[in-house]
């Protein structure tokens, strides 16, 4: 299981490592060119068509059965479904005969050809689906469930929907180290040990020691989906962000003040303390040093695992270091 695991984890360096490449070439403004004429031809709001095509390019860097994308929009839509499940040709172009098939393709750019090559067929086409439900949330959420049939991945999808619209931008990647970094603290690769506090079967995150009541710290752009008491976490939190990552922040002192669930994020806020909350009824704290156990899961639109969060926690303290350097 254990060996599994490692695999799913150098797997998942090995892929980000991919997609970081890919966004060298700063596709952010192309993107948003692209969603912004699609809400204009069919009022669906940018920021649904920037969380759907998120999502997919999450899914597609973290699953094997897909291809990686390689293009501007993530949308993945396999070659049947586009050009329609009993239409002989796949690989079927003509916006007439697809239509005829039932297929989901649609002509975009208006070049007279449905294209899974083209960037704005793909994503106009994902538009004019959703479009057969309606523009407003409750309508565009019928037409996800129809589509996903999936809870996890409705809600994903949503989240990232009002984080890009809070911040009106799509380039929302920084990522901070959870403590304050002139903290004192302390901590080590830890994840997959048979024993730790706060994890499930094995230990599923990272131990950072640190005093108690020290702040904890927001690592990314996301929103709160979980606050509250866990007989092993204590009090505890969790934080989706754009890129299918769950960030689980445990045995925490008490949280910030107004902190609530469904609340947008930035990397820094303080959401909380560092405490030693856990193993016991609501309240029970101090059975063992206080400390931040930080957890790491990901999602790849079927399942969702853990993965050790402690490649990240050092390259994000590296990178806030060097900030912190040239101001
Ligand atoms: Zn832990």
């Amino acid at each position: 299981m254990r060996a599994v695991l490692i695999i799913a984890a150098f797997l998942l360096l090995f892929t980000s490592s991919i997609g970081a490449k890919a966004a060298e070439a700063d596709p952010y403004q192309e993107r948003m060119k692209l969603y912004k004429k699609v809400e204009t031809i069919t009022q669906i709001p940018w920021y649904y068509l920037a969380a759907v095509d998120q999502y997919e390019r999450n899914v597609r860097l973290s699953r094997r059965d897909l291809p990686k994308p390689e293009s501007l929009i993530g949308i993945y839509f396999r070659p049947e479904q586009w050009a329609g499940l009993t239409n002989p040709n796949p690989s079927e172009e003509n916006p007439a005969i697809i239509q005829f098939f039932n297929g989901v393709g649609v002509d975009g750019d208006g070049d007279g050809n449905a294209s899974l090559k083209n960037d704005e067929d793909v994503l106009y086409s994902f538009a004019h689906y959703l479009l057969s439900y309606g523009v407003d949330e409750d309508n565009i959420k019928i037409g996800l469930w129809d589509y996903y049939h999936r809870d996890r991945t409705v809600g994903s999808i949503v989240s990232y929907a009002k984080i890009y619209r809070h911040f009106g931008r799509l380039n929302l990647d920084s990522n901070v180290f959870p403590v304050p970094l002139r903290s004192n603290h302390s901590y080590r690769s830890t994840w997959g040990d048979a024993r730790g506090w706060g994890g499930r079967r094995i230990h599923e995150g990272t131990d950072i020691f640190a005093g108690y009541g020290v702040p904890v710290r927001a690592t990314g752009y996301g929103i709160v989906e979980m606050k509250g008491w866990n007989k092993f976490g204590g009090w505890r939190i969790g934080i989706r962000d754009i890129n299918n990552t769950y960030h689980y922040f445990a045995h925490l002192s008490g949280f910030a003040k107004d902190l609530q669930v469904g609340q947008i994020v930035k990397p820094g806020m303080v959401i909380g303390g560092v405490g030693s909350s856990g193993y016991g009824p609501p309240g029970t704290s101090g059975k063992f040093p206080p400390h931040l156990h930080y957890g790491m899961y990901k999602d790849n639109g079927i399942t969702e695992w853990s993965f050790d969060p402690y490649p990240y926690l050092a390259k994000w303290k590296r990178i806030e270091r060097m900030n912190v350097r040239k101001k």
